[in-house]
């Protein structure tokens, strides 16, 4: 073991496999060499003390009951969230982070006219900010990848991720880096701290979900076609608590980046990350964006010690199996990810759900899919349209996900071959997948139909308009889409009658894995130093006058007592992060927790009155629901929120947190939570409970009284790892009854909440 050693100048980007594969023995030795899968390998490998599965009878026991503490390896942040992440550390007093860390300005850039007209834009507009940033990453030793750099999880993927890497990202799409077989995580801010700071990070072991891949992918058939089917089996809700694996011969045939694809939009289905085992295309791709030795190191320690593959044997929770041979695109929404429709019903779909049949825009590109193949093979089928002197029918955009990648598409002549034929090709940027997108003014104010490669469609998700419904498919079918406009053509056999009378029709598209010519790095001035030192002397400076950036106050903690609070608003149905803390406009207030809790719940609707952002004060005076919370706060009315299933799914959005602890908010009581916003409240020093009986929904209204009756004692027991604790409710009328709740606050968790929040307790800690 004591020959694994990092190679030369590669020492921050190799995982410490010496440390990891003799964690995973001792992990074996105490399971008695049971057969383990790919994701418990990893996972088990990054424990802090591998004794703590001691006592454990078999892994299946361990999935889905045990918390396990980790050390993850690495940190990545995107520009909207690793502003509140690092306003967290920076109250930790540390002078470096304990793991490597990397920043990446992707998110604050509006998506318009163009890439330089729209970055400079961006950089004017968010300098503040980006300055923040640039003096934080330079402080702590942090990298900085400043504006037009490139989207976070391209980024990482191209640079970081490696099999076998355990990472945690401030972004729900952090998974996209298990494409090249790490397990990687979205969390929120207070989450990265555990890891910037050295602190244990808890993770409730997930199960895992074994997909099995048969056949081959051909045709129109896309990575991306996997996951948007995969979603419509198991909807948004069907992998929470899951780690997905895929595994079978299938899985030979896919390239990296379309692993990445899949395991991107893991997201979309709850899982808590995808990974896929060690495969030759990691390889490849390793060795195409200059990582040759690492390359070499990870196949030698798989060979040596399976460490980045499953057992034989191994047993999954789950499995779905996918025939690639006979997969067939999907067209997935509107509104929902897991609405999936496979290309050849959409026309009868469209018609029956009386869909429009026009579509307005169709985009490509983005973290889920700009990688060289998806573009070479839009590409072609471009080139195939304008050989036929077919001219696109409606506003077709293409967003690179790194500076790489835009600069190998435009050395290659896919950047002309796109704009010769009417695209625009906007920054290296996140821009329309998250609300930045500018339409101009013919921007579709009604119901309209937009085709993306992306893998978010929540409702106003791409340009602010409610009633834009976003269609995800495979950068393939969006291509073709803009040459009829139209939601009844089905590429794969309709044709397009020319000018000339002729018909035409689309042959399948091919592009290349990789670059033949291999990857040109771009303009100098995206990249930043690879090893960075912190530089203690760099002041960060935020002013009091900004709207942008605030320093954080601590929560006040815990008082000792039971909780009492009033409900402010009872909830009806999907509750997203984007409904709890909206983004849009609101992005640039990340930074600035006062400006940025305007926002809270304003997307959500009344169960009592159907109504949206309208909550109701004692004397039956509405209020907007911020409004509200803002004066329940004044007067030191503590409150709760009630709500349905998979509260908080999305985004790892912690302002959805924050906002309401910052607003007085004390506890969240639901028919379910997505698993980040769960334990982002717990982070932040709130109370989450799920009804043990989800009738109680019903029995419950706004401003009635809910009191624990027992936390102090829960408290005391140090959470016991989960279980029931009662509320007491009195309604207006005096009448009273007690519901059962279930929590999962672990023992670290019981301490956040008495510290008031976890960045109090490391604080604690630090200081001891
Ligand atoms: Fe950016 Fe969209 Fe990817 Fe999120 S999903 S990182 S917003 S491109």
């Amino acid at each position: 073991l004591g020959q694994i050693k990092a190679p030369a100048g590669f020492e921050s980007r190799t995982p410490p496999y010496e440390k990891l594969i003799d964690k995973l023995f001792k992990v074996k030795h105490i399971l008695n060499n049971q057969p383990l899968t790919l994701a418990e390998k990893i996972l088990y490998a990054h424990l802090v003390e591998p004794e703590e599965l001691s006592g454990s009878a078999s892994s299946r026991d361990i999935r889905g009951n045990k918390y396990l503490k980790l050390n993850p390896d690495r940190v990545a942040m995107q520009d909207a969230s690793a502003q509140m992440a690092l306003l967290q550390f920076m109250t930790c007093g540390m002078a470096s982070t304990a793991v490597p860390a990397s920043i990446h300005c992707d998110h604050l850039i509006v998506g318009k006219e163009g890439a330089d007209v729209d970055l400079k834009s961006a950089i004017a507009t968010n300098q503040e900010v980006f300055d923040f940033l640039q003096s934080c990453g330079e402080k702590y030793g942090i990298q900085f990848w400043g504006p037009g750099s490139g989207i976070i999880h391209q980024i990482v993927l191209e640079n970081f991720s490696v099999p076998g890497l355990m990472m945690l990202g401030t972004d729900s799409h952090t998974p996209n880096a298990g494409g090249l077989g790490a397990i990687a995580i979205g969390v929120g801010g207070a989450d990265a701290v555990d890891a910037l700071t050295g602190t244990p990070w808890e993770l409730k072991a997930p199960k895992v979900l074994g997909v099995k891949l048969t056949g081959r992918m051909n045709g129109w058939t896309s990575p991306k076609d996997v996951i948007t089917h995969l979603a419509g089996i198991l909807t948004v809700r069907g992998g929470t608590g899951y780690i997905v694996e895929y595994f079978g011969e299938g899985v030979e045939s896919l390239s990296c980046t379309g692993m990445a694809t899949i395991c991107n939009m893991g997201a979309e289905i709850g899982a808590t990350t995808s990974t896929f085992p060690m495969q030759e295309a990691h390889v490849r791709y390793l060795y195409a964006t200059n990582r040759g030795p690492i390359a070499d190191l990870a196949k030698s320690v798989n060979q040596n010690y399976q460490y980045m593959t499953a057992d034989p044997g191994c047993e999954y929770d789950q499995i779905i199996e996918i025939d690639l041979s006979t997969l067939e695109p999907s067209v997935n929404g509107p509104f929902t990810p897991d609405l999936s429709t496979p290309i050849s019903k959409l026309k009868e779909t469209t018609k029956e759900n009386e869909w429009p049949e026009n579509i307005t825009a169709g985009l490509i590109g983005s973290c889920t899919n700009s990688s060289y193949q998806d573009m070479s093979r839009a590409a072609s089928i471009i080139r195939q349209a304008a050989k036929a002197g077919l001219k696109p029918k409606i506003p077709f955009f293409v967003t690179p996900g790194s500076e790489q990648i835009r600069a190998t598409i435009e050395r290659d002549g896919l950047i002309s071959t796109f704009e010769e034929n009417g695209a625009i090709v906007l920054a290296n940027a996140c821009g329309p997948c998250i609300g930045q997108w500018d339409r101009g003014e013919t921007a579709p104010k009604d119901t309209n139909v937009i085709f993306t490669s992306f893998n978010r469609n929540f409702r106003a998700r791409n340009d602010g308009n409610r009633n834009t419904m976003n269609f995800l498919t495979s950068p393939d079918i969006v291509t073709a889409m803009i040459y009829s406009g139209d939601m009844n053509f089905n590429p794969m056999k309709d044709s397009i009658q020319l000018e000339n009378g002729e018909t035409f029709k689309f042959a399948p598209p091919h592009g290349e894995e990789l670059p033949s010519e291999g990857f040109v790095a771009g303009r100098k001035e995206f990249y930043p130093p690879l090893e960075p030192k912190p530089r203690p002397e760099v002041a960060v400076n935020v002013s009091p006058e900004s709207d942008r950036l605030q320093l954080l106050e601590p929560f006040e903690p815990w008082d000792g007592r039971e909780l009492q609070t009033r409900v402010l608003i009872k909830v009806e149905g999907k509750c997203t992060t984007d409904h709890i803390s909206a983004a849009g406009v609101w992005l640039k207030y990340k930074g600035h927790l006062e400006n940025i809790s305007y926002n809270t719940l304003i997307g959500a609707q009344n169960k009592e009155t159907g109504e949206v952002n309208v909550a109701y004060d004692f004397d039956g005076k509405p209020f907007g629901i911020p409004e509200l919370m803002m004066k329940w706060k004044a007067e030191n009315v503590p409150w709760c929120v009630v709500a349905e299933h998979n509260y908080g799914e999305g985004s790892a959005r912690e302002h959805a947190a924050l906002s309401p602890r910052f607003l007085g908010g004390k506890i969240i009581l639901v028919k379910s939570f997505a698993r980040i916003h769960e334990t982002n409240l717990k982070k932040q020093g709130m109370l989450p409970l799920t009804f043990a009986d989800e009738n109680d929904y019903d029995r419950i209204g706004s401003t009635d009284l809910l009191t624990t009756v027992g936390l102090p004692d829960l408290v005391s027991k140090g959470g016991n790892n989960g279980g029931i604790l009662k509320v007491k409710v009195t309604k207006r009328n005096g009448e009273e009854f007690v519901i059962d709740c279930k929590h999962t606050m672990s023992e670290d968790q019981v301490e956040f909440f008495k510290a008031g929040s976890a960045i109090n307790y490391i604080g604690e800690q630090k200081k001891l």
